[in-house]
């Protein structure tokens, strides 16, 4: 019998998502000494696999904290404190880490577009020919309005900016389609556990390039906790600095073998095909798209409102068959809606997904 007491609703919405059992199981294990061996080995062997997902060479450093952790990381050791960072925003998430750079006492400039736009390269060049900037942060995938970013067009233009360190938040979309941190010359690529890697919330990893260490060590206010200078120290002997959280290291190691298994390649077109999926039936249930033709993400589509049908009923409807898609993130509630297809999340649990809310609509029609 399983230990879990409550009814199994399964997630269609962008964090955190479905869970399989086996890496719900896999925290069940008993705990370990985070100073002992067998530590040091589960975070060694989690190392390897973490740098062949992430694309990367640098070390990939364990967070124990959400993806937001990494933001506040990022923002404090990246940039001095005479000096400024661009931020480029395009929805909810991109405008957060924009704040919370300002909160952490950094000058900002922003480069904005409208929500469900994507920000373009040409924007990105202009602002780094008006000012000198220690580093830029963008979202590669912006969670709130569905939009995929052209990072690998901003990496083209950061390459004539050596000094200019490249920070991107890959949370929604690393493990769903391929984000090549070395090719693109990511200084920073983070990311947080419950989204497309599928893992229970509070964890995040950071691949941290040496120019990071280099720039951090010309900031005076970096704390403690989310020092990059101090979570290497403790890298080079595969450990943390405070105490990590053991059970989701356990079930991350599990789930990186599971996704190298399929193939990360295979893994990356399951999404793309779910994606399609996903508009083929927007179209044909009469919907539209909310991101902008051409940036549609992989990993969540967010869908434009047009037949104005009441998204709270909807998800109401598709409790009562143990689903859950998500309402439009704060100033689009209502206006549009988003369904997750990322992680683990199959063809075919779309397709249950996509009979129900047609059931739905016919009903309401
Ligand atoms: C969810 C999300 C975050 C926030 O991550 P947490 O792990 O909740 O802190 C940041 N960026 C993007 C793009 C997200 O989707």
């Amino acid at each position: 019998m399983s230990p879990k007491k409550s009814e199994h609703v399964r997630l269609f919405i962008p964090g955190p998502v479905e869970v399989r059992d086996e890496i719900l199981d896999a925290q069940a294990e008993w705990m370990i000494g985070h100073r002992s061996k067998a530590f040091a080995e589960l975070y060694a062997r989690m190392q390897g696999k973490l740098k062949q997902t992430f694309f990367t060479e640098n070390p990939v450093y364990v967070y124990t904290s959400s993806g937001s952790g990494i933001w506040e990381s990022a923002s404090r050791c990246a940039v001095r404190d005479d000096a400024k960072i661009l931020h480029l925003t395009c929805g909810a998430f991109s405008e957060r880490w924009a704040e919370t750079s300002r909160l952490n006492g950094k000058n900002i400039d922003i480069a904005a577009v409208e929500w469900g736009q994507a920000v373009k390269p040409e924007q990105l060049a202009d602002a780094l020919k008006s000012a000198q900037y220690d580093a830029v942060a963008c979202v590669m995938n912006e969670t709130s309005t569905g939009v995929r970013n052209p990072v690998e067009a901003y990496a083209e233009i950061l390459k004539d900016y050596p000094d200019t360190l490249f920070l991107v938040d890959v949370v929604s979309i690393y493990a769903g389609a391929k984000v090549d941190t070395d090719a693109w010359g990511i200084d920073v690529c983070l990311t947080s556990t419950q989204k497309a890697f599928a893992l229970p919330p509070g964890m995040a990893f950071g691949a941290v390039s040496p120019a990071v260490l280099e720039r951090a060590k010309q900031v005076k206010n970096r704390g403690y906790y989310f020092d990059v200078l101090v979570l290497d120290k403790y890298y080079q002997r595969n450990n943390t600095p405070s105490t990590p959280p053991i059970s989701l290291m356990y079930a991350a190691d599990v789930q990186l073998d599971t996704m190298l298994a399929e193939g990360l390649e295979a893994r990356f077109e399951r999404h793309q095909r779910m994606a399609a999926m996903t508009h083929a039936w927007v179209e044909q249930a009469g919907f539209e798209m909310f991101s902008e033709e051409g940036y549609h993400s992989p990993t969540v589509s967010a869908v434009d409102n047009t037949r104005e049908i009441d998204v709270a009923a909807l998800n109401a409807f598709l409790a009562e068959r143990g689903m859950t898609i998500s309402n439009g993130y704060g100033k689009l509630k209502g206006k549009s809606f988003r369904i997750a297809h990322m992680g683990d999340i199959q063809p075919a649990d779309l397709e249950t997904l996509f009979a129900a809310i047609d059931e739905f609509l016919a009903k309401e029609a």
